[in-house]
């Protein structure tokens, strides 16, 4: 398999941004720009390592974007884009890929389809690129008040990155110009005489210049569903009692549902749903029974909690479906009260709740009637990524 490594280039400045943090370091729904373009690259398959190059004013900024992702040490940018590159390159040299794909920090929504692509056209050439063809009409102005000349525009393309190479060409390329400052790297190659192939390039695949160009991500991203789904399932053993609590209803009964809190079988399994859906561990982690405050706690305080973690995620709930698995007692009576207290707790319509009930038809520990058994799923939008 070919080995193939990534060099982002996130040593900028970015003077056109302005503010006071990088743009590369500003937020996009919720993240750090370069977090994207990181993880573009450390999750894509055929990309063995990836290689940063940073401005060592920026390590903190940096080891924030950066956390829990299996990244090279970040390499200190030099004073211009190209000996930042060249920098990186070298330090790849010591353990050479075959291929190498440089792309820049600020492009966060580079598509994996786009780093495909460019790897595919390394097969039969040195160096390829990912470009659109300009379909503006170009005006030259000296002053940008006032038109000083059209240029044709047939045969322009708008170059983006991954710029990807076979790594020994470009590294001998970076080292014969160092200090010949050029546009970008393919430029480099061009130079040598080697031929650079074009495939397709992707609009959303935005260089981050201006806040114009981080609210057009942020439209990109808000465009793109982020859905997840956690299910749950809990069981209690029924003890002496008079009631059991389901779903947040109270229901006479002759026995009780043996348990550390109220016992509410119905509730644990939607609290595990929604924890599962955001990856947050389970009911007995965030609520020990060795903890004496949940004794015969209201288990509404239970799901409250984990809609609050949902919500300090960016996300809302969008539905629940809770099913019942019981003899008795029987659920029907109470399944309309039982979703409008879901409803309530979750603070959702109640078209978004649904409670359900079904038998074991006798068989079992439910049909035995020892216990009540629940099953839910959970089903979240996020407004913006969950950060991982
Ligand atoms: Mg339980």
């Amino acid at each position: 398999m070919t080995d193939i490594a990534a060099v982002i280039v996130a040593a900028g400045r970015g003077a056109r941004f302005g503010g006071a943090v990088p743009k590369q370091y500003q937020r996009l729904a919720g993240r750090p720009v370069l977090r994207w373009s990181l993880e573009a690259y450390s999750r894509h398959p055929r990309v063995r390592s990836v290689q940063v190059v940073i401005d060592p004013a920026d390590t903190a900024l940096f080891a924030t974007a950066a956390q829990g992702l299996a990244l090279r040490p970040p390499v200190a940018g030099g004073s211009t884009r190209q000996e930042s590159v060249r920098r990186a390159l070298e330090a790849l040299a010591s353990d050479p890929p075959h291929l190498v794909l440089i792309h820049d920090g600020a492009r966060p929504l580079v598509a994996a389809t786009t780093i495909d692509a460019v790897i595919d056209a390394l097969a039969r050439h040195q160096a390829a690129l990912p470009a659109l063809a300009v379909s503006d009409t170009l005006k030259r102005s000296d002053d940008g008040t006032r038109v000083a000349g059209t240029i044709p525009r047939a045969g322009l393309w708008r170059a983006q990155t991954p710029q990807g190479f076979d790594f020994a060409t470009i590294l001998a390329a970076h080292r014969r110009f160092a200090g010949e400052e050029m546009t970008d790297d393919a430029a480099l190659a061009e130079r040598a005489g080697h031929a650079v192939a074009l495939v397709a390039g992707h609009e959303d695949n935005v260089k981050i210049t201006t806040p114009d160009d981080l609210a057009r991500a942020e439209r990109v991203l808000a465009a793109i569903p982020d859905i997840r789904t956690g299910t749950g399932f809990d069981v209690h053993r029924f003890s002496a009692g008079d009631h059991v609590v389901l779903c947040g209803v109270r229901i006479a009964h002759d026995r009780g549902l043996e348990g550390h809190s109220d016992a509410d079988v119905g509730l644990h399994a939607l609290t595990d749903a929604l924890l599962g859906a955001i990856g947050a561990g389970d009911i007995g982690e965030h609520f020990p029974p060795s903890d004496a405050r949940w004794r015969g706690a209201d288990s509404a305080a239970f799901l409250a909690h984990a809609l609050d973690l949902v919500r300090a995620r960016g996300a809302r709930v969008l539905n629940v479906d809770v099913t019942l698995i019981c003899e008795r007692p029987k659920v029907a009576p109470h399944r309309a009260a039982m979703r409008d207290r879901l409803a309530a707790i979750l603070s959702i319509e109640p078209d978004r709740c649904s409670v359900k009930a079904t038998t074991t038809e006798g068989l079992g520990f439910a049909g035995r009637r020892e216990g009540i058994a629940a099953q839910a799923v959970a089903t979240i939008a996020c407004m913006s990524p969950i950060p991982s």
